[in-house]
């Protein structure tokens, strides 16, 4: 029934505007989603070119899930009892390489490679090298760390890779065991993190998501491993993305809970150099230590009018938000050797569709279908 009415109507452009719009609205709440293709974005967005939504926002960055597969199990985000896809599901190296390129034709500048854990990908430091070779502002990649070397890490910063972000939500050893549910420890992590240093990464980043009652009593040691390490730590609220699907609102420690336990250590003042995008606000120590502090939340403070991202996962789905119920497939379209034109019309028919933001403590919120591994963060 929905997908008869986005085909009668694909080539008008009242689903955007007038009662269509609403009618369009309800249903998506309301409705699972079937279709495989965005409802077509208005015809003064399509001949614009850019990827805009209807919201009046820009989207110019792109997150990349290279693999759903994950060596760790973190208790946040992926369940022990989660089935991987069958590996012909996945995109392949040159479908990823079309993707990007369609992206940045469509106004995409910067680019973060993600997962499932993306040192899995087979064909990682091939694509990395295929996308340093497209003259993108940025290119990131977000890792668990767990195994890094320092001739591949050197290899990746040669080929463009220009920041590694490292997810560590604990420094005591058997917290790493029970929240990753992995073999890997707090200091071959640490030591990845050296590596990237000496590879000649900039200043590298750690990703703590903090959960209180988990490990929300350690921020003021990462703050301290921040100092002594020159590092650039975020502090990320937990949120409503884990295939478990236990989330609580009492479990999320907000950033300004974690900000004043630090605080209690060190005064700090804003960083003054934040982008507008940005979704981490900064803070440095007052008495001109190293290191950087970053506070994301995402569930206290949302930032969503601000969000200038797409995401794409593995198997070729485009989630205009992480809290996406719908999303639109690629792969057929990568598959039958549809046009650069179909392929770029498609991103910006999803783009125009991207919700205004997520609504986690709003009676309307559901959780998506996938974790966080499956999405790409
Ligand atoms: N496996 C890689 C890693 O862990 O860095 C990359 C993928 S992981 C899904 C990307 C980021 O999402 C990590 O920094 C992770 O901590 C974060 N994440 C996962 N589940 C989350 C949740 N429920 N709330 C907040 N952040 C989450
Ligand atoms: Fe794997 Fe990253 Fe999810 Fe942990 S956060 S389970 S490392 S994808």
């Amino acid at each position: 029934m929905k997908g008869m009415e986005f085909s009668c109507l694909e080539s008008t452009e009242h689903w955007t505007t007038g009662p269509w719009r609403i009618i369009h609205q309800q249903m998506r709440v309301s409705l699972p989603t079937l279709e495989s293709s965005p409802p077509p974005a208005s015809l003064h967005q399509r001949s614009s070119g850019m990827l805009l939504d209807s919201h009046g926002r820009t989207i110019t960055d792109l997150r990349l899930s290279v693999t759903d597969r994950c060596n760790f199990r973190c208790t946040y985000c992926l369940d022990p009892g989660v089935r991987f896809l069958p590996r012909q599901e996945l995109l392949h190296l040159d479908e990823y390489v079309r993707i990007i390129k369609a992206c940045m034709n469509r106004g995409v500048r910067t680019l973060r490679l993600t997962g499932g854990e993306p040192t899995l990908y087979p064909e990682l430091d091939e694509l990395i090298a295929e996308a340093g070779s497209m003259n993108l502002d940025d290119m990131a990649m977000t890792t668990n760390g767990w195994s890094i070397q320092l001739d591949r890490a050197r290899q990746w910063l040669d080929s463009g890779l220009r920041r590694l972000t490292f997810s560590l939500d604990t420094l005591r050893e058997d917290r790493m065991k029970s929240i990753t549910r992995s073999k890997t420890t707090v200091q071959q992590v640490l030591r990845s993190i050296d590596i990237a240093r000496e590879a000649g990464f900039p200043r590298p980043k750690i990703n703590m998501v903090v959960m209180r009652d988990v490990n929300g009593d350690e921020v003021a040691d990462f703050a301290k491993l921040a100092r002594q390490r020159d590092l650039d730590v975020r502090f990320i609220e937990f949120m409503p993305l884990g295939s478990a699907r236990d989330w609580t609102a009492s479990t999320v420690q907000t950033a300004l809970e974690t900000r004043s336990a630090i605080e209690s250590n060190w005064k700090l003042v804003p960083f003054d150099g934040d982008q507008v995008s940005s979704t981490s606000v900064n803070w440095v120590f007052e008495d001109g230590a190293d290191g950087k502090l970053g506070f994301i939340a995402p569930v206290s403070q949302p930032f969503c009018g601000a969000c200038n991202r797409l995401r794409i996962t593995a198997e070729g789905k485009i989630r205009p938000c992480l809290f996406s119920h719908d999303e639109w497939d690629l792969k057929p379209m990568l598959r039958r050797s549809s046009s650069s034109d179909e392929l770029e019309r498609f991103l910006i028919d999803a783009a125009w569709n991207k919700q205004p933001g997520h609504a986690i403590g709003e009676d309307e919120f559901r959780q998506p279908e996938r974790s966080m591994s499956a999405i790409g963060g």
